[in-house]
């Protein structure tokens, strides 16, 4: 898409924030926590092609939709990013982020190593988040834990995560996954550091400089 510019940064618009994490890692539930603990932070629904989970609900987990409506999305250029995972297609709408981003809130991809290098390929400024588990031998022991996968899924999980744990340099900060609170108050101090930089705050900081003339 051409339309890189509505992201720029501007006077009161909301933050781009990227969380990419290996599969099993526990960055879905670290995020809505972090959400939870930041005001005006809003964590981004994405669109997928993969069937509901038990438990999972449409418009609330994920938009769920079928492969073709998904193709035909991204063909149209509806998608910020997408990215094919494990065999199925995800996306992030533009639309919706733009909407969040231009009503100056903050806003949160949990999104894949390829669609955060999309997304900065687009020129958008971002602020990536690369959260790790504790060691490959933690992930494992979560995958196994939490999943019905098949010892071959695993496999392929752990593969996927040993090239992405790769990507970790393109991200500005690393957040380590050991205990949900510790980790979820290191990835909210992340956000509150951002909030407070001077590029951020200019415009605030503009004004008050103002009453001082
Ligand atoms: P799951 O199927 O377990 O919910 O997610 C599988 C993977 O898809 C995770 O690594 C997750 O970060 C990634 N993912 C979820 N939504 C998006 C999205 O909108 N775009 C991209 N590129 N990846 C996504």
């Amino acid at each position: 898409m051409s339309n890189s510019r509505p992201f720029d940064a501007a006077q009161g618009r909301g933050l781009l924030f990227i969380v990419s994490a290996p599969s099993g890692t526990g960055k879905t539930t670290l995020v809505e926590r972090l959400v939870q603990l930041v005001p005006n932070l809003h964590m981004s629904r994405s669109y997928t092609s993969r069937p509901a989970r038990s438990g999972e609900r449409h418009g609330v987990d994920y938009n769920f939709i079928g492969r073709d409506r998904f193709e035909e999305l991204a063909r149209a250029g509806a998608f910020l990013e997408w990215a094919d995972v494990f065999g199925n297609y995800y996306g992030t709408s533009a639309a919706d982020t733009e909407a969040e981003l231009a009503r100056g809130r903050d806003v949160v991809l949990v999104i894949d190593v390829q669609g955060a290098r999309q997304v900065r390929s687009r020129g958008i400024e971002t602020i990536g988040i690369f959260v790790l588990p504790p060691s490959a031998t933690a992930l494992e022991q979560r995958l196994r834990g939490r999943s019905k996968d098949t010892e071959e899924q695993i496999r392929k999980r752990l593969d996927v995560a040993r090239r992405e744990v790769g990507e970790v340099t393109q991200y500005e900060y690393v957040v380590i996954n050991d205990e949900l609170e510790p980790a979820a108050d290191r990835l909210r101090a992340i956000v509150l550091a951002e909030r407070a930089r001077v590029k951020a705050m200019r415009w605030a900081a503009e004004r008050i400089i103002e009453t001082f003339k």
